[in-house]
C-alpha cells in the first residue's frame, strides 16, 4: 500500500432509514480516515432508482450529524471529486465500459430478455452462457446498425482463481469458472450498481473500502474490474456481522424482534446519541487497552485497522444501557436538564421545576432516558399507597412508632424558618439524635408520606426540598391521616 492521503468514504443507498449496522459502517469508515489523517467522504449510492425511499438521504445528513460524523466531502458541501450523488454522475460511466471493450476485456450482449430468461430456467444456478462473448464483428455490427439493445459485460477470466485480500478476513480466494460474466452497462445505457461503485471508488481516490461483510462475496467481481483498468486496488475491510441475543440463548442476524435497531428508534428508546456511538465502536473494534468510555476525538486516536475482529459481534441492549448510564452520571446538569425536558414535560406539563435539584438526584439513577416519567410520577401528584409501606425493618419503622416520628417530624419542619436542602437535612438528622433514633427511623416515613411510594430518586430531604414547604407538609400531613 502506499502512503497517499487515506481516503474512505460512507456510501449509503438511501432505500431506507440508518439502522446500527449502517451507523457502524459510518462509524468506521470515519474512523479508518481519521486515525490516519485522512479525508471522509459522504458519496449518494442511487443507482437503484426502484429501491428509492422518500426521506432516506435527509435521514443520512441528520443521522451524521447527530452521531458527529462530519464528512469533509460530499453533496452538500461538494468537493474536488464531486458530484457525490451516482444519479449526477451518470454520464461518467459508460466511457470506462468502452474502453474495456476496445481493450477486448468486455463486449456487447445483445441477448434478449427472452432469451435469457429461457436460459435460466434451463440450467442449473441460472448462469449466462457467454453466447455474446465472442460474436463476430459483423454481428456485432449488423446489431448495432439494427439498434438492437444491449448490455455490457466483463469478460470475466474462465480458468483459474481470484484472490483478494481482506484486512480484516485476511486473502479470500474464488474460482473464476464460479464467476459470470457480470453487467457493466444495462440496456438503458447506465451502469450497474457494482460498475458505479468501483468507477466511483476509483475515480474518487477512495484508498480503504470498508462495508459489512455481505458485500464480500462480490468483492472478486470488483478486484477484477480494477485488475481489468489496471488500477490500483484499495485496501478492502470488511466488517464482521452483527447479531442479536434470542430469547432462547442463541444469537442471529439483529433484527427487530431483538429490539430497536434503528438510529432514531434508540434515541427513541432513551439512549443518548454519543452513547450509542461509543457502544457501536465496540461492536467488532477491540481497543489495544480495556477503555471502554471514549469521546469521539479518543476514538480517532485509539482507532487501529488491525483491531478490528472477523467474528460476530453481538449487540447487547444491557450493554449499551450500561453506557448510557455512565454517559448522564456524566453530563452537566444543564445538558441533562435539556435531554431530559421531552420527558419532564410528560410529568410536569408546563409547570417550572427545580430543574438543577432534579438533575441531581436523577443522574446518578437513571440509565436511559425513558425511565425518568415513571421514576418523577410522585413528584407531580402524590400516588396511592397504603399505609403498610411505612413498615421497614431495617430502619426500625413499624405501625407504632411511624405515627409518633411523623408527627414531631412534621411539628418540626413546619417550624423551619427557611425550606431548603441543609435546614431540612440538620432538622431530621438533629431530631434523630436529640431521640436517639437511628437516622432511618425518622428519615423512612417521612420519605413514605412524601413519596407514597419506597423506591424514589433521592431521599427525604432531597424530595422534600423539591417537593417545596406547603405540598410537602401536605403530603405529611395526609401519612399522619392514614396512621391514624
Ligand atoms: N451502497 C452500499 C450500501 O448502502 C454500500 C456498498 C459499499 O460500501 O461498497 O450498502
Amino acid at each position: 500500500m502506499s502512503d497517499k492521503l487515506v481516503r474512505t468514504r460512507y456510501a449509503p443507498s438511501p432505500t431506507g432509514f440508518m439502522h446500527v449496522g449502517n451507523l457502524r459502517t459510518a462509524l468506521y469508515e470515519y474512523l479508518v480516515a481519521k486515525s490516519q489523517g485522512g479525508k471522509f467522504i459522504l458519496r449518494i449510492e442511487d443507482t437503484d432508482r426502484e429501491r428509492l425511499v422518500a426521506g432516506a438521504v435527509d435521514f443520512i445528513y441528520n443521522t451524521l450529524r447527530l452521531a458527529g460524523l462530519q464528512h469533509d466531502e460530499g453533496p452538500d458541501i461538494g468537493g474536488g471529486f464531486g458530484p457525490y450523488v451516482q444519479s449526477e454522475r451518470k454520464d461518467m460511466y459508460l466511457p470506462y465500459a468502452e474502453q474495456l471493450i476496445r481493450e477486448g476485456k468486455a463486449y456487447r450482449c445483445f441477448c434478449s430478455k427472452e432469451r435469457l430468461e429461457k436460459l435460466q430456467s434451463e440450467t442449473v444456478g441460472g448462469g449466462y452462457d457467454r453466447h455474446c462473448r465472442d460474436l463476430p464483428q459483423e454481428e456485432i455490427d449488423k446489431n448495432l446498425a439494427d439498434g438492437v439493445p444491449y448490455v455490457i459485460r466483463q469478460k470475466m477470466p474462465v480458468e483459474g482463481s481470484t484472490t483478494f485480500s481482506d484486512a480484516v478476513f485476511g486473502d479470500i480466494t474464488v474460482e473464476n469458472s464460479e464467476l459470470q460474466d457480470q453487467i457493466l452497462i444495462k440496456t438503458d445505457g447506465y451502469p450497474t450498481y457494482n460498475f458505479a461503485n468501483v468507477i466511483d471508488d476509483h475515480t474518487m481516490g477512495i484508498t480503504h473500502v470498508v462495508r459489512g461483510s455481505e458485500y464480500l462475496s462480490s468483492t472478486p467481481k470488483y478486484n477484477l474490474l480494477y485488475e481489468a483498468f489496471g488500477w490500483e486496488i484499495p485496501t478492502y475491510i470488511h466488517l464482521p456481522l452483527i447479531m442479536g441475543k434470542d430469547a432462547d440463548g442463541n444469537v442471529s442476524k439483529l433484527s427487530k424482534r431483538h429490539g430497536a435497531t434503528g438510529f432514531y428508534d434508540l434515541i427513541d428508546d432513551g439512549y443518548l446519541p454519543q452513547a450509542i456511538i461509543n457502544y457501536i465502536a465496540l461492536l467488532g473494534w477491540c481497543p489495544k487497552d480495556n477503555q471502554e468510555i471514549f469521546t469521539l476525538a479518543e476514538l480517532e486516536k485509539a482507532f487501529a485497522i488491525d483491531g478490528i475482529s472477523k467474528s460476530p459481534s453481538v449487540f447487547d441492549y444491557d450493554k449499551l444501557t450500561w453506557f448510557n448510564g455512565e454517559y448522564i452520571k456524566a453530563m452537566t446538569p444543564e445538558a441533562f436538564t435539556e435531554v431530559a425536558m421531552p420527558y419532564y414535560k410528560e410529568v410536569f406539563g408546563d409547570r417550572e421545576m427545580p430543574w438543577d435539584k432534579l438533575a441531581e438526584i436523577l443522574q446518578k439513577r437513571v440509565t436511559k432516558l425513558t425511565q425518568i416519567p415513571d421514576i418523577l410520577d410522585f413528584f407531580a401528584a402524590l400516588p396511592e399507597y397504603d399505609k403498610s409501606l411505612f413498615v421497614n425493618k431495617k430502619s426500625k419503622t413499624n405501625l407504632d412508632n411511624a405515627p409518633v416520628v411523623l408527627r414531631e417530624a412534621y411539628e418540626r419542619l413546619k417550624a423551619l424558618p427557611v425550606w431548603d436542602n441543609p435546614s431540612i437535612h440538620d432538622c431530621l438528622i438533629g431530631m434523630a439524635k436529640e431521640k436517639e433514633l437511628k437516622n432511618g427511623t425518622v428519615m423512612w416515613p417521612v420519605r413514605i408520606a412524601a413519596a407514597g411510594k419506597t423506591v424514589t430518586p433521592g431521599g427525604a430531604v432531597e424530595i422534600l426540598d423539591i417537593l417545596g414547604r406547603e405540598e410537602a407538609l401536605q403530603r405529611l400531613a395526609l401519612g399522619l391521616e392514614k396512621l391514624g
